[in-house]
């Protein structure tokens, strides 16, 4: 692939990067990102919080901004929620992870979260890549819903361009002609991307499927693909979640991944080393 000059492995297949959030570092061992769609109250975030790191969770997710179909569905707490996700990781200490969705919102929105995402809607969104590329926060790249590889890695080049080596690239469905899921996950992008680059890449089998009976054999399918990590919905009560009910686990059913995905480990651990000599390491 031409022109991946910051992205690109260069020749040498067991260069590694490896991201430090707060106190988690992806790309070296599996890790697992959890939380719901949206912030919808201090309740319901704290509760989902807990939840979910009493289920071993490394990371929290939460949008306070959210990029909907529709301008007149639930558009997110804004401010609100970024200090609600404040708390959520001041008590739990988990590190979060939540979408920025405009450039003028980067410096501010860096001051709550520890990792920076940018959607799928925004992939290709230059000036916002840009900036974030110049704010220095760890990021995790969603892949477009319409994008190809080598389009996708370009987009990360356009971060470490500006001097921003903590990139993460998230797998979450591509658009096909198949409507049973929600989008077609492409599982074979894991080892594509290993192949070509030394980034980080985990899997949201959430977005990708939309459908619960679905996402856990996704997640399990991902860490066998040799994925860095996974990010999961979970909702505290999810028949009463305001953004994407229909995907929302509940924190039992996410304990219950958990447990196979601990099992799944030990008996493939040999199969991937990701502390590999060679990591990169890049302070956050
Ligand atoms: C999300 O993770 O909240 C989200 C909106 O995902 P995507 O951009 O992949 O649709
Ligand atoms: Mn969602």
């Amino acid at each position: 692939m031409k022109n991946l000059k910051l992205s690109g492995l260069n020749g040498d297949r067991h260069q590694r990067t490896i991201v430090t959030v707060g106190n988690v570092r992806i790309g070296e061992s599996f890790i697992v990102i959890a939380g719901p769609c949206s912030v919808e109250s201090e309740a319901q975030m704290m509760e989902t919080a807990w939840r979910v790191k009493e289920a071993g969770a490394n990371m929290l997710r939460g949008g306070a901004f959210k990029p909907r179909t529709s301008p007149y569905s639930f558009q997110g707490l804004g401010i609100k929620g970024l200090r609600i996700l404040e708390k959520a990781r001041k008590e739990t200490g988990l590190p979060v992870v939540t979408e920025v969705t405009d450039p003028r919102d980067v410096s501010w929105v860096c001051e709550y979260a520890d990792m920076l995402q940018i959607g799928t809607r925004n992939m290709q969104n230059f000036s916002l890549l840009q900036e974030v590329g110049k704010a220095g926060k760890p990021v995790l790249l969603k892949r477009g819903m319409y994008s190809t590889l080598a389009e996708w890695l370009n987009c990360a080049e356009y971060i470490l361009a500006e001097g921003n080596p903590n990139v993460v690239l998230c797998e979450r469905g591509i658009r096909t002609f198949e409507t049973y899921t929600r989008n077609t996950l492409d599982l074979s992008i894991v080892p594509s991307v290993k192949e070509v680059s030394h980034l980080p890449i985990i899997v949201d089998p959430s977005h990708a499927t939309g459908r619960l009976s679905v996402i856990e054999p996704m997640s399990l399918a991902a860490m066998a693909a040799g994925a860095d990590g996974i990010l999961i919905e979970v909702h505290c009560n999810p028949s009463e979640a305001l953004c994407d009910k229909d995907q929302a686990m509940s924190p039992a059913m996410f304990a219950g991944l958990m447990k196979k995905l601990a099992t799944l480990r030990t008996s493939i651990q040999h199969i991937y080393q990701h502390a590999d000599t060679g990591a990169l390491e890049h302070a956050a």
